[in-house]
C-alpha cells in the first residue's frame, strides 16, 4: 500500500545552545502536531541513516568537508553558518541530509516524501552560510542521476531567500533545472543565477505571488519536463516572518503548496519537500504553515 513516508528521528532535535533554538524548535514541534491531529502516524515515519560520505564528495569540496566533519573551519566560515559547530551538529546535518536523499526513494515508491528539515540551500560547493552547511537537496538529485533513478529533474525553491547554494552547484548541470521564486531585497544580497530567478517586490500579496508561481511554474514544466521535483517550501515568505519582508497569509502559503503539489501529480512526477526556512515570532504559525504542507500531501496523494 501506498504511503506518505517522512523522514525523522532524534537527531533532528537540535544540539544548539539556548539562544539559537528558537528556528530549530519547529523540528521537534511539527511532528507532535502532525501526529496529535492524526495527520501523520508512526507508520509514516522512518529513521534515516547518515548520508554516505562518498555522496557527499560528489557535491561538496573534498577540503571544506574535510575542515567541517573535522571542526576545523575558520572562526569566519563557522560564524558564516550562523551557528556553532560541534560534533552532534555535524552528526545531526548529515542524518538531515540522509533523509532527503532516502526520501528520493520513497518518492518513486509513493509520488511523494517528505522530511522535516533540510532545504539547506545556502550550502555551496565549498562553504556553508545561513544556517546550511551541506546541500540536501543536491545530495539527492545527484544520488538520483548516478543511479540513473531519474534524468530531468526540477528543483522548485519557494523559501523567501534564494537557493543560491543549489544554483552554484547545478551552474552547468544541463540534467537539472534550478528555479527559485525569492525577495529581491532579501537575504543573499549578492544573487547567484539559478536557471530561472523571480526576483519578487517586498509586501507582496497573495494574489500576484500566486500567479507567478502558476505561469513560471507551468512553463518550465512544459519545456523542461522534469521526471522529478525537489520543493524547498520554506514558511519564511509568511507576512507574520521576521525575516521575510514579503505579504502572502497562511492560506496563501498553503495554496502556494497546492500548486507544486499538484504539478507534480499532473506530470507524474515523483515529489520530495523539504522544510526550508520560518521565523514568525509565533512558533504556532511556522508549525501550521508546514503541517499544511503535510495535510496537503495526505489529501492529494493518498
Ligand atoms: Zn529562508
Amino acid at each position: 500500500m501506498k504511503k506518505l513516508k517522512v523522514a525523522w528521528n532524534d537527531v533532528y532535535r537540535h544540539p544548539l545552545p539556548d539562544n539559537h533554538r528558537f528556528p530549530m524548535l519547529k523540528y521537534e514541534l511539527l511532528p507532535e502536531q502532525l501526529t496529535y491531529e492524526g495527520t501523520l502516524d508512526n507508520s509514516n515515519f522512518f529513521s534515516p541513516s547518515p548520508v554516505a560520505e562518498e555522496l557527499i564528495l560528489k557535491v561538496h569540496d573534498a577540503q571544506y568537508w574535510n575542515n567541517l566533519k573535522t571542526l576545523n573551519l575558520s572562526r569566519k566560515e563557522i560564524r558564516t553558518t550562523g551557528f556553532p559547530h560541534s560534533k552532534e551538529l555535524i552528526e545531526r546535518e548529515i542524518t538531515i541530509m540522509g533523509g532527503t536523499v532516502e526520501c528520493a526513494y520513497h518518492a518513486k515508491e509513493n509520488g511523494i516524501s517528505m522530511n522535516i528539515a533540510g532545504g539547506t540551500h545556502h550550502a555551496f560547493t565549498d562553504r556553508g552560510e545561513g544556517f546550511c552547511l551541506l546541500n540536501d537537496q543536491a545530495l539527492a538529485a545527484v544520488d538520483l542521476l548516478d543511479r540513473k533513478a531519474a534524468n530531468r529533474i526540477l528543483i522548485v525553491d519557494l523559501d523567501v531567500h534564494q537557493g543560491n547554494g543549489t544554483a552554484e552547484i547545478f551552474q552547468s548541470n544541463d540534467a537539472v533545472f534550478t528555479f527559485s521564486m525569492h525577495g529581491a531585497n532579501n537575504y543573499p544580497l549578492r544573487k547567484e543565477s539559478s536557471d530561472l530567478d523571480i526576483p519578487l517586490a517586498d509586501g507582496i500579496k497573495d494574489e500576484a505571488y500566486l500567479e507567478l508561481l502558476v505561469t513560471h511554474l507551468e512553463r518550465i514544466a512544459q519545456e523542461f519536463q522534469p521526471d522529478f521535483i525537489f520543493y524547498q517550501c520554506g514558511a519564511d515568505i509568511l507576512e507574520t516572518d521576521k525575516l521575510g519582508r514579503l505579504g502572502v497569509s497562511v492560506a496563501g502559503c498553503k495554496k502556494r503548496d497546492e500548486i507544486v503539489l499538484k504539478k507534480a501529480l499532473e506530470l507524474e512526477a515523483p515529489l520530495v519537500c523539504s522544510m526550508g526556512g520560518g521565523y514568525s515570532e509565533d512558533i504556532k504559525v511556522i508549525v501550521e504553515a508546514h503541517a499544511n504542507t503535510f495535510r496537503l500531501a495526505q489529501d492529494l496523494f493518498f
